[in-house]
């Protein structure tokens, strides 16, 4: 299975311009979809479950048109957003029959059995006649992940998994998709959380402004950053100069003053000692230098 999208752009009708001119392959495996508030991940996302149409350039899933083979596609879709509601009267195995109805699973035996094991691979058997509204965060996320997955969707798209979940039910969210992930599925994970992607994804692409600015492998992101990110012992008086020329990821105090990790295509001024960078860094790197250098190409060649 494979999503093509060609040339996408959404305009809303305010004049917002929310995608332009993407163009992406996405394949088996979890692909990660990184980027800032505002970088046009809802509006992408709303475009691949059918919520939303693009204003010109399409998508396309082995080949089919989204546009064309809309209800084929649908039934190939599982969609988590990202203010996903419950039903607060229902307990958390009526609202997954429910769901499994909606999605035109109609044989009520067939319907319990997938109830019961996608309950199980979520974790939340014991919960399920527990109501939806009373369940912990991280068991929503779950019933709103088990709700996606009733009818063995080949496509699960999810917006912004990890929000409102502590460091525990985040790892454990996040094993939950690795194992889902081991079948012939398409998971596309919209984040701004680096997080999210550097431990489950094999494939992500960063968007910006509703452009693509990378694509390809998390390692390839960081092969990046390799030589561009140092460690500065400093004393209080550097510490401010520091802040002041370079992206600072991470200040911790220490005994000459403070240990500062920083981003810097060059170090100047400063003697440092080089980092292996992690996708974080990676992250920073790009945004801080590389996109300005290519926003900088775009002007000459404009110019
Ligand atoms: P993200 O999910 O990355 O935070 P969005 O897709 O929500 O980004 O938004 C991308 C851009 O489109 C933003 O500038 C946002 O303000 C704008 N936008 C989103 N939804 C609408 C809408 N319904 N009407 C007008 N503009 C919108």
């Amino acid at each position: 299975m494979e999503i093509v999208i060609h040339d996408l752009s959404k305009i809303y009708p305010n004049g917002n311009r929310a995608l332009l001119n993407l163009n992406l392959k996405i394949g088996h495996g979890i692909f990660g979809l990184l980027g800032p508030n505002g970088a046009g991940k809802s509006t992408l996302m709303r475009i691949l479950v059918m919520l939303m149409e693009p204003s010109s350039g399409m998508v396309t899933v082995n080949g089919m048109e989204l546009a064309r083979y809309r209800k084929e596609i649908r039934s190939w879709l599982g969609y988590l957003p990202q203010d996903f509601h419950f039903f607060p009267k229902l307990r958390s195995g009526e609202f997954l029959d429910y769901m499994a109805r909606l999605s035109g699973m109609k044989n009520r035996k067939e319907r319990s059995d997938a109830i019961e094991r996608i309950l199980e691979e979520v974790g939340l058997f014991e919960a399920r006649d527990r109501m939806a509204s009373k369940l912990s965060g991280g068991m929503k996320r779950r019933l709103g992940i088990a709700q996606a997955l009733i009818h063995r969707p080949k496509i699960l798209v999810i917006d912004e998994p990890t929000t409102g979940l502590d460091p525990e039910e985040r790892i454990r969210f996040r094993n939950l998709l690795s194992e889902i992930s081991a079948g012939e599925v398409i998971i596309i994970l919209s984040t701004h959380i680096v997080g999210d992607i550097s431990s489950t994804c094999s494939h992500m692409a960063l968007l910006n402004k509703g452009e693509i600015a990378f694509s390809g492998s998390p390692e390839e992101l960081i092969h990046e950053a390799r030589g561009h990110v140092w460690l500065i012992r400093a004393d209080d008086e550097a510490y401010h100069r520091i802040n002041a020329r370079y992206p600072v990821i991470s200040t911790v105090p220490s005994k000459e003053g403070w240990a500062m990790q920083v981003v810097a295509e060059k170090l100047e001024d400063f003697k440092g000692e080089p980092v292996e960078p992690n996708l974080e860094h990676a992250y920073v790197h790009f945004m801080e230098n590389k996109l300005k250098q290519q926003l900088e190409d775009r002007m000459e060649t404009i110019l």
